[in-house]
């Protein structure tokens, strides 16, 4: 290994010994760059891996709010701001018992490449709360309600909004920060800072919000997947998928999916896993997000009223079909594991595009990787969320509206653009068809430079 990247990741080990998953994003980050930093002295004379592993500003704030029976409960409200180089800090925030310092940067410092290969100039950040939405803190098996979830949101953007700014720093959503959540941030915010600006995205569409924000990071993923098979003269047309998670990425991954003639064969939540053999019809499909987005079920309600589809209990979609041709993780972390890796190349799979973030352990992208299968990871494949997030910040900044067209239009050129980065990055120092290496060259690159041409800050 490349000693000034060694030293580097070796103080990374040292400082941040707890932080798990912030240290395997950075070390897959960090080796693959073994090339550039070679051919690039000017990247080490300017401690540029020193100053990109630190977060310029971390924030952690308290979140006190009342529930529904009158009890004060406190969460722990979080901002990474990791990266500014190339523009205002942007990324989402998460609302899950799951989050720690460790996962929240490990996703800002993911967002820093993934924003830099979207071409728009978007730095890197992210953000959330340990706040559980779909457990209420006084009732077993209920969710909070909705004015728990309001008055949540109230307090989180009553810190949170000394921070952010449309020129500043700009949260989205992300795991269980939906329409509903960021509706009730954006409201605080303009109660709080007096001003309408497009500081938060995913906004609804009454209130500036873009339409394909919603379908952007799913239908995104699928247009990257083609793609990649594009390159190869082949498509998606007939092809047997595998989908995880069942939430906003996952559904529309599918939802492209069906429209381009492939086969959905499973989705997945909590509850465990559904297959349907001859694949999910869209009017199937429509009924799952009915489910998960307005009656806010589980899967297993949904098996249970379909002819077809089958319910497998607390398992993912990766060990339920026998013919797989692609695969696309897009529930959460560190989800798709060696054994699942394993079990996918030896039915069939050939793609794997990934919807979530960093969803492949080491060991199942170094599978993928010697089987030199086309394999796509998040950071390039499911940046069309951020991408359309950026659309949504030029169109409030101007005042005006695209057309549903426009931005998918614009959707598809980026997600080719970003493939193409890729692509020609990695066959630039000598790894051609290495998507990880590619995309993480071709962010970085970028952001490098910006932050040599700046000066030591
Ligand atoms: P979401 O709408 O909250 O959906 C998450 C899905 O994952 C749900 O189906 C959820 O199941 C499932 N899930 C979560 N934790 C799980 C666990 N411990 N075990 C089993 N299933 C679990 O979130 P999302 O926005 O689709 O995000 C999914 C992934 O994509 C995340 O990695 C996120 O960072 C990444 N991402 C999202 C965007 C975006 O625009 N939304 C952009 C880029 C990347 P339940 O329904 O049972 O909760």
């Amino acid at each position: 290994m490349n000693k000034y990247i060694e030293t580097v990741l070796k103080d990374v080990h040292a400082k941040n010994a707890d932080q798990k998953e912030f240290l395997q994003a950075v070390e897959e980050v960090l080796l693959t760059l073994e090339p550039v930093i070679k051919a690039n002295k000017e990247y080490e004379k300017n401690a540029i891996l020193e100053r990109l592993v630190q977060p310029e500003r971390t924030i952690i704030f308290r979140v006190p709010w009342v529930d529904d029976t009158g009890k004060v409960r406190v969460n722990r409200g979080y901002r990474i701001q990791f990266n500014s180089a190339i523009g205002p800090y942007k990324g989402g925030l998460r609302f899950d018992p799951s989050v720690n310092l460790s996962v929240l940067k490990f996703l800002a410092f993911e967002q820093i490449f993934k924003n830099s290969l979207t071409t728009l100039p978007m730095g890197g950040g992210k953000g959330g709360s340990d706040f559980n939405p779909k457990q209420s803190p006084h009732t077993p098996g209920k969710r909070c309600s909705d004015a728990e979830v309001m008055r949540f949101c109230q307090s989180f953007m009553t810190s949170l909004y000394h921070y952010i700014g449309a020129d500043t720093d700009i949260p989205a959503g992300d795991m269980n920060v939906g329409g509903r959540e960021i509706g009730y941030l954006f409201g605080q915010y303009k109660r709080l800072a007096n001003e309408w600006t497009g500081v938060l995205t995913g906004k609804g569409l009454s209130f500036g919000g873009s339409l394909i924000r919603p379908e952007a990071t799913g239908y995104g993923d699928v247009y990257f997947a083609e793609n990649m098979l594009a390159k190869r003269g082949l498509s998606l047309e007939g092809r047997r998928c595998v989908v995880s998670g069942s939430g906003n990425v996952a559904t529309y991954a599918a939802e492209k999916l069906i429209q381009l003639g492939a086969k959905v064969l499973t989705l997945s939540d909590r509850s465990g896993a559904i297959y349907a053999k001859d694949g999910l019809s869209a009017a199937m499909l429509q009924e799952v997000m009915h489910l998960k987005n307005v009656v806010r079920g589980e899967l297993s309600d949904f098996a249970k009223k379909t002819k077809g589809v089958k319910f497998f209990p607390r398992v993912n979609s990766w060990q339920l079909a026998d013919k797989i041709d692609c695969a696309f993780p897009c529930a959460r972390q560190n989800e798709l594991d060696g054994k699942d890796a394993a079990y996918l190349l030896k039915h069939g799979c050939t793609l794997v595009g990934e919807g979530a973030n960093m969803p492949s352990t080491p060991e199942a992208v170094t599978a993928f990787q010697k089987a030199k299968i086309m394999y796509s990871p998040g950071k390039a494949s499911n940046a069309g969320g951020v991408a359309t997030s950026g659309l949504e910040m030029s169109q409030n900044s101007e005042r005006i509206s695209w057309t549903r067209e426009q931005v998918d239009s614009r959707l598809r050129d980026i997600m080719k653009a970003i493939h193409d980065n890729a692509w020609e990055a990695a066959a630039k120092y000598g790894q051609k068809g290495n998507y990880v290496a590619g995309a993480n060259i071709a962010g970085f690159t970028k952001v490098a430079d910006a932050m040599v041409a700046q000066g030591i800050c």
